[in-house]
C-alpha cells in the first residue's frame, strides 16, 4: 500500500509501488493518494500492452532493438512516470511532461532520486503543442488532467501510433453526470443526463468524445478497459488507422431518451452499419427505433441526452488477461482491482442499467430483494448482470416492458 511520511521540515516522502518521491510542504504540485488505484490499474494495463507491442515488433523483426515509449502528458510530481519506468517490463522511454516549471523541477529531482534517468525524460511543454509536434510517436499516452481531458484529445489521437493506446481520466463528474448538461455538450459534444445510471452515461460520453476526435483523422477506437470509480472515470482505448472503419462509428453511438416520469431509457442508434463477410464493407444509414414523444409505460415526456458510445466498454479477452496478470498481487490495490475486473468481466454488453431502489420507489413498494427481481427476469428468458458503476445496478437485455411487468407482478 502507498505510504506518506511527513518529516519535521515539512518534506513528505511518498512511497507508492516501486517509486519513492518527495513533495515539499509548501509545494503546489499536485499529488492525490486516492489515485493510487488509478495508477495501479494503469501499470497493469500498460504491462499487457507493452508485452503485445514488443512481441509484435520481435515477430515482425521491425527494429533491431524493440521499443515501448510512453508519454505522460500531464505528469505533476512524476510519480506515475517513475512507476511506469520501474514497473512496466520492457519499457524503453517515458516522457514525463508538465506545463508547470516548478512541477518539472520536482520531476527532475524525483527521477534522479529514483535513479531512473536512463528511462524517464522530464519535459517542460504545453502538452497539446508537444503532442502536435510528435505525431505517431508513442505506443501509449496517459492523460490525467484536472477535470475535463477534451482539450488534449485532438493532439493525443494524432500523437499515438497506429495500434497504440490512450489512457484518459476525467474527473469532472458533475458535468458528465448531468448536473450541467449544457457544459457537457460544450466540452464533450454530448448532452449528459441526470439519471440513476449517470456514471455509465459519463463513461460512454467520454468514449464518444475520444472516438469523435479520432475519426477526424481517419482513426477509430477500440475500448480495452472503461472504469467509473471514486470521483472519476478512466478509459484505455486502442487507436487504429482506418478511414473506412470510421464509417461504422455511427452504429456505435446512440441518443438516450429518458422518461421524466418512470426513468425508463430508450436508445436510438445513430446508424446501422453491417460489415458484410464478403464483398467488402457496406455502409448504410438506417434509423433506429422511433421514440414516441411520450413514454409508452407512463405517458410522461422524455429528456434527450447523448450521443453516447453504445459499443462495447471492454475487450473481454483483455479483462481476462488483466485478472490473470502475474504482477497483479504486487500492487497495493490488487484486491480492489481483482474485484472490479471480475464484475466487469461478468457485465452484459448492454448499455445502461436500472437500479433496484429506483424501480421500487417508483412503484412505491418496499425494497424487493435484488435476487428476486433478477430471478424473475431470468425466468422470463432474459439475461441480467451488475454494472461495476453501481452496486445496486440491474443490467438486463430484457425490454423495459418485461422489467415493469416483473415489478408489477410482485
Ligand atoms: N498524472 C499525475 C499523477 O498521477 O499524479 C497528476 C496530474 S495533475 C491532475 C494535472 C497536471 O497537469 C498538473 O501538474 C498541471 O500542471 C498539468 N497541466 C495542466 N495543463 C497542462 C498543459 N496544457 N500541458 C501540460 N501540463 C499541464
Amino acid at each position: 500500500k502507498a505510504c506518506i511520511t511527513e518529516q519535521e521540515d515539512k518534506v513528505k516522502v511518498i512511497s507508492e509501488g516501486q517509486a519513492k518521491i518527495i513533495v515539499r510542504g509548501q509545494s503546489k504540485v499536485f499529488y492525490n493518494p486516492v489515485q493510487e488505484f488509478n495508477r495501479d490499474i494503469s501499470v497493469a494495463i500498460l504491462n499487457l500492452i507493452a508485452e503485445d507491442v514488443l512481441n509484435e515488433q520481435i515477430a515482425k523483426n521491425e527494429t533491431s532493438k524493440p521499443s515501448f515509449r510512453i508519454l505522460e502528458a500531464l505528469s505533476a510530481t512524476g510519480l506515475r512516470s517513475i512507476r511506469y519506468a520501474k514497473e512496466i517490463s520492457g519499457v524503453t522511454e517515458v516522457i514525463a511532461n508538465d506545463l508547470s516549471k516548478h512541477a518539472v523541477e520536482m520531476i527532475r529531482q524525483n527521477v534522479q532520486d529514483n535513479k531512473i534517468e536512463s528511462v524517464v525524460t522530464p519535459n517542460h511543454a504545453d502538452a497539446t503543442l508537444f503532442m502536435h509536434q510528435h505525431r505517431n510517436e508513442f505506443d501509449a499516452i496517459d492523460l490525467d488532467p484536472f477535470g475535463c481531458p477534451s482539450i488534449f484529445l485532438d493532439s493525443a489521437v494524432q500523437s499515438v501510433k497506429n495500434g497504440g493506446v490512450l489512457l484518459v481520466t476525467a474527473t469532472d463528474m458533475a458535468v458528465l453526470a448531468g448536473n450541467s448538461a449544457e457544459t457537457c455538450f460544450v466540452k464533450y459534444g454530448a448532452v449528459s443526463l441526470r439519471s440513476k445510471c449517470c456514471h455509465e452515461i459519463g463513461l460512454r460520453i467520454l468514449l464518444q468524445c475520444i472516438s469523435s476526435h479520432a475519426n477526424r483523422y481517419g482513426k477509430y477506437i477500440e475500448p480495452l478497459f472503461s472504469m467509473s470509480a471514486d470521483f472519476y472515470v478512466r478509459v484505455a482505448v486502442k487507436v487504429r488507422n482506418g478511414a473506412n472503419k470510421c464509417k461504422y462509428t455511427t452504429s456505435k453511438l446512440s441518443m438516450v431518451y429518458q422518461c421524466v416520469g418512470c426513468g425508463t431509457f430508450t436508445l436510438q442508434p445513430l446508424g446501422n452499419c453491417q460489415e458484410r463477410e464478403k464483398g467488402g464493407p457496406k455502409f448504410s444509414v438506417a434509423h433506429g427505433p422511433t421514440v414516441n414523444s411520450s413514454c409508452e409505460h407512463c405517458g410522461h415526456r422524455h429528456h434527450v441526452g447523448g450521443p453516447i458510445w453504445t459499443g462495447p466498454l471492454y475487450a473481454q479477452q483483455f479483462l481476462l488477461r488483466l485478472a490473470n496478470w502475474p504482477g497483479l498481487d504486487a500492487l497495493g490495490t490488487a484486491k480492489r482491482i481483482r474485484g472490479i475486473v471480475t464484475v466487469m468481466g461478468e457485465e452484459l454488453d448492454t448499455p445502461l442499467y436500472y437500479t433496484v431502489d429506483q424501480l421500487c420507489s417508483l412503484l412505491r413498494v418496499e425494497a424487493i430483494p435484488t435476487i428476486t427481481i433478477r430471478s424473475a427476469i431470468l425466468n422470463a428468458g432474459f439475461k441480467v448482470s451488475y454494472s461495476h458503476c453501481k452496486s445496486t445496478s440491474l443490467k438486463t437485455d430484457a425490454p423495459a416492458s418485461v422489467v415493469w411487468d416483473v415489478m408489477r407482478a410482485w
